[in-house]
């Protein structure tokens, strides 16, 4: 696994990001737009990362089970309302 910013090879082992505290409640989650009134807005829990020991460039990604569940619903999912311009142009209106 090679660092997205500068191409290094030298990352961190996985660790947890945290919040100011440790509590549960406060772990990192990527949310996305909720699907239709009274429906859950879905979210994942992205709580576990690694840092390039070169650059310090940090890569926060989704716990497993979390990552599966993204993986079976994306076609679904929406994107939140104020995203500003996309860059790959996809979503132009
Ligand atoms: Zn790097």
């Amino acid at each position: 696994m090679r660092c997205a910013i500068c191409g290094s090879e030298r990352l961190s082992p996985v660790g947890e990001l945290v919040l100011g505290s440790e509590r549960p409640v406060d772990r990192l989650r990527l949310r996305f737009r909720r699907p239709g009134f009274l429906k859950r807005r879905p979210a994942f829990q992205a709580d576990l990362a690694r840092a390039c020991r070169d650059r310090g460039a940090l890569f926060p990604f989704l716990r497993e089970l979390d990552r599966r569940e993204l993986d079976a619903t994306a076609a679904g999912l929406l994107e939140i309302e104020d995203a500003g311009p996309d860059p790959d142009g996809a979503n132009a209106n």
